[in-house]
């Protein structure tokens, strides 16, 4: 009698069993029907069993982590982002006027850009940035600079570098710049990038980028204002459609300077900086031209 009776029982579990089967599968064919059959379900109120909830908090312990080391990351990634970097200051009064021409008319097109201009003072081309995280390390960067003088003269030859801009590029639409023409004098000035950065990362500074070093003489770049950021995402190329192939002026590396990023600028507008060298072979008088209309 009584194994009857457990027999019935078993019956009765497995008839359970199979309409709940039957009911879960319905279930599953409407909800592929359903908007969201493809979207992933992380709502708090779908996970109901133990395992569930035990997945729900290793991956909660897990993206914590994850925001743990994302943050880190960040932290080292601005804790080793240029804050200095060797440049090279245009002071040839034609250049300096075109670019002035140009910006003017990119504001009359689209008033919001003003914030993005690179101010006249501080127009200059970057041969080198690096990270120095302390003044001592400013000290060693300004004794590595001055080194580099000797091994920059000796590249020269006693020859003058002149640098030919003409026409207009930019990268990714953020940052507008002018361009300079290719020839001897930009591989030499490659050349001496390329010196400097050994001699820099050979008394330990981290100098240099992984992207290749393109020479670019910059008049305006988004990342000047974060609010204008927000406003324009890309530089409308039409802006500066009439100056494509301008021909801007010529250069000739005088002085070279080492500055600094973040601290304050000069009443000039020029970068803070922290050494400078001048170059055999620079052409002094346009860099007199330049300092009378500066003062
Ligand atoms: P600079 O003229 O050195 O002030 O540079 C202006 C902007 O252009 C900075 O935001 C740089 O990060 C960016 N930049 C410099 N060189 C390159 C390159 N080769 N490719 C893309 N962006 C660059």
């Amino acid at each position: 009698m009584q194994k009857i009776q457990v027999i019935e029982k078993k019956k009765k579990k497995m008839k359970q069993k199979r309409k709940t089967h039957a009911a879960l599968k319905s279930i599953d064919s409407l909800m592929v029907d359903m908007p969201f059959a493809n979207t992933d379900i992380g709502d708090d109120s779908v996970i109901t069993s133990a395992s569930e909830k035990n997945i729900k908090k290793k991956r909660k312990r897990n993206t914590g982590r994850e925001k743990e080391d994302s943050k880190t990351m960040k932290k080292n990634k601005k804790q080793s982002q240029p804050n200095y970097f060797i440049s090279l200051p245009i002071t040839n009064p034609k250049i300096i006027g075109g670019i002035q021409a140009l910006q003017d008319i990119i504001v009359q097109k689209d008033h919001r850009l003003s914030k993005a201009m690179v101010r006249y003072g501080s127009l200059h081309i970057t041969l080198l940035v690096m990270h120095l995280s302390t003044e001592e390390e400013v000290g060693i960067a300004v004794g590595a600079f001055l080194e580099s003088k000797d091994s920059i003269e000796e590249l020269l030859q006693g020859k003058q570098l002149d640098l030919s801009f003409q026409g207009i590029d930019d990268f990714k639409n953020e940052v507008g710049f002018v361009k300079l023409a290719e020839g001897d004098c930009t591989a030499m000035l490659m050349e001496i990038s390329e010196t400097m950065k050994k001699i820099f990362q050979e008394k330990g500074i981290l100098a240099g980028e992984n992207r290749a070093f393109k020479p670019h003489l910059t008049f305006m770049k988004l990342s000047k204002s974060p609010d204008l950021r927000k406003q324009v995402k890309k530089i409308d190329p039409n802006l500066y459609k009439n100056f494509k192939s301008h021909y801007f002026g010529n250069e000739t590396l005088h002085r070279l300077d080492l500055c600094s990023m973040l601290k304050k600028k000069q009443p000039n507008g020029y970068y803070h900086c922290e050494s400078s060298i001048t170059v055999r072979g620079g052409n002094k008088s346009q860099f007199k031209d330049y300092m009378e209309i500066l003062y």
